[in-house]
């Protein structure tokens, strides 16, 4: 298999992750994740086009089959890193997403799969995000969510302030909450017997199950 830079490596990984949520991923979006120019988001592009390893239509990405192995490699290992850093190490869920964007690279796989041994196999990772391969995700915003009970299943985006407001308000996956109201600007919800007031840029990034 070729060896590929971190920075290929992040782009490959960010379009699995932007088309396992979205669907489809566009240009546009790793622009945005990146924050790099046009530029050099389609050299990175060119490249990983002419390794084999993504097709372009418009501006709409897909993996191949070659890019989505390495791609799922890459997730696997930074979900996994994380739990071994939660789960093993006691560390906090918003610098284990952190390291884990190093750690990610590194692991041969055989030490991979020592680490998977060790955490027992798990599901997910701590944000809830699915090992691939491990569990089909079925789901939907609590921001567009109906009056009712749900369980949290994901924190969708692990950036530092999302995983903040979260735990502030107590929103882990596999948490039980009632969703009481809701508007546009924020929803109220019942959780861990508290009522609590969630901006709705918050509930945007919970996803949730009907129980
Ligand atoms: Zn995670």
């Amino acid at each position: 298999m070729v060896e590929l830079s971190e920075p290929l490596e992040n782009y490959l990984k960010e379009i699995y992750e932007i088309e396992s949520i979205n669907g489809t991923a566009k240009v546009t979006d790793l622009i945005i994740a990146f924050q790099v120019s046009p530029g050099t988001i389609s050299k990175a592009l060119e490249r990983l086009e002419s390794l084999g390893l993504i097709d372009r239509k418009n501006k709409r990405l897909r993996l191949t089959d070659d890019g989505l192995r390495i791609a799922e490699r890459l997730v696997r290992s930074h979900r996994l890193s994380e739990r071994l850093l939660t789960d093993i190490l006691g560390i906090d869920w918003i610098r284990a997403h952190e390291i884990a964007h190093r750690l990610e690279h590194i692991w041969p796989d055989d030490i991979l799969q020592r680490i998977d041994e060790v955490l027992g196999f798990p599901k997910t990772c701590p944000h809830g995000h699915p090992i691939p391969g491990r569990l089909e995700i079925h789901g939907e915003l609590l921001s567009k969510a109906k009056l009712g009970k749900y369980k949290i299943i994901m924190i969708i985006k692990e950036e530092e302030w999302i995983l903040r407001k979260a735990e502030e308000f107590g929103l882990f996956p596999g948490k039980e909450l009632t969703l009481k109201n809701s508007s546009n600007n924020e929803i109220l919800i019942e959780v861990n017997g508290k009522d609590e007031s969630i901006p709705i840029m918050v509930a945007e990034q919970v996803m949730v199950d009907g129980t």
